[in-house]
């Protein structure tokens, strides 16, 4: 056992961890842990590495550890003898049956609140639609991780969080924009001593399941000229007609978080003409009786740094799979032409002619991960 690595983080958009009664009243660290294991099998997969879909519970698919196999392969280095053993890179520090996860998380609730009073969810509905984004409350403030564990695992998960830090975040609602988070320096320094990842090499052919190569993140930042620049932004000023719903938002914007994903999403899934309803909802997501398609565009809050300036970050992850491959070239074409396009953006956001200046960063996945990989001292791959 290594040295427990303790670090505090700030959230900069409510985090959600499951809850009951639509409350959030603790950490539950299983949230925080599967949406790390989420987005390591997307990176694992990208870096050319193996990772199971451990939502699929064909025996066929998920990992299981077989002592055995283990036993035969003690010649082998640990990666290539975890793999004889029937464990997948992913299964290898996540656990799969036979085998646990080879680090805990303990979480601590440091200063903070629910992101609003109450347990009423905020209805973002864009003009035309009926129905909308509900926004539960979750939890705004300073978290403590502690992670425990072989000092190998703690330099995988110190790597993933320094990339969640810039392009994703924890627990779950990501796609709606939570679990955003802030490291200050001297945290970072702190990740950045521990930090390491064994690239998995080789290359493994993309399939239809999170491989960070089909990713690509997009950032925005800007200085609008009035700091009430979000109050007529689509979907959150219809809120105005609902007083408690509006000074909870009031108070988000004044602590620096705007969801303005709901104006994005409904931008550029309506005000375009897609090929069909099908490539609509494969992009956008749907929720219509048994079918549930998350969505794959997803731009998070608008978020206050503090230099006064305002950043919206988010991804896209558009694989090539059966939906898609028909539209393929078409369709990531013209998405990744909206995320570029500044004119959209500003409309959306109710900036033309309030902004001081506005720029657009699209990053390959892969591109994403190697640039926070190069600022790790400890020497990832
Ligand atoms: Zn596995």
């Amino acid at each position: 056992m290594a040295e427990p690595l303790t670090l505090k983080l700030q959230t900069l958009t409510p985090l959600w961890t499951g809850g009951l009664d639509g409350k959030m009243e603790h950490i539950h660290a299983a949230g925080l842990i599967g949406s790390l294991r989420w987005w390591y099998e997307a990176l694992v997969r990208g870096l050319g590495g193996q990772a199971c879909d451990p939502t699929d519970h064909s025996t066929e698919h998920a990992c299981n550890f077989d002592a055995e196999q283990y036993e035969k392969a003690a010649g082998l280095p640990q990666r290539a003898r975890l793999r004889a053993a029937g464990l997948c890179d992913a299964c290898q520090l996540f656990g799969a049956t036979g085998w646990r996860r080879r680090f805990r998380l303990d979480a601590m609730m440091g200063q903070g609140a629910a992101a609003w009073p109450g347990d009423q969810p905020i209805n973002l509905r864009p003009h035309d639609r009926t129905r909308g984004w509900y926004l539960q409350p979750g939890w705004m403030g300073e978290l403590a991780l502690t992670l425990i564990g072989e000092e190998q695992a703690i330099g995988q998960v110190a790597a993933l969080l320094l990339f969640l830090e810039q392009w994703g975040g924890l627990g779950a609602k990501q796609q709606f924009g939570y679990g955003a988070f802030r490291l200050d320096l001297q945290e970072q320094a702190a990740l950045n001593r521990r930090a390491s990842f064994m690239l998995p090499g080789g290359q493994q052919p993309r399939g239809a399941l999170p491989d960070l190569r089909d990713f690509t993140f997009f950032q925005v930042r800007f200085r609008p000229a009035r700091p009430e620049w979000w109050a007529q932004v689509d979907g959150i000023r219809q809120v105005r007609q609902r007083p408690d719903q509006w000074q909870s938002l009031t108070r988000l914007a004044q602590q620096g978080a705007v969801p303005v994903n709901a104006a994005l999403k409904n931008h550029w899934r309506y005000g375009q003409p897609w090929p069909s309803r099908e490539i609509e909802a494969w992009l956008f997501g749907i929720l219509r009786g048994d079918i549930r398609l998350r969505s794959k565009v997803n731009p998070g809050w608008a978020v206050r740094a503090a230099d006064g300036s305002w950043h919206i970050t988010g991804w896209a992850w558009l694989p090539r799979d059966a939906e898609s491959r028909p539209h393929y070239d078409a369709v990531v074409g013209q998405m990744c032409r909206l995320l570029g396009e500044r004119a959209g953006w500003q409309s959306t956001l109710n900036l033309v002619g309030a902004v001081q200046s506005l720029e657009i960063t699209l990053t390959n996945g892969l591109d994403a991960w190697n640039a926070v990989a190069r600022q790790v001292s400890g020497g990832i791959g």
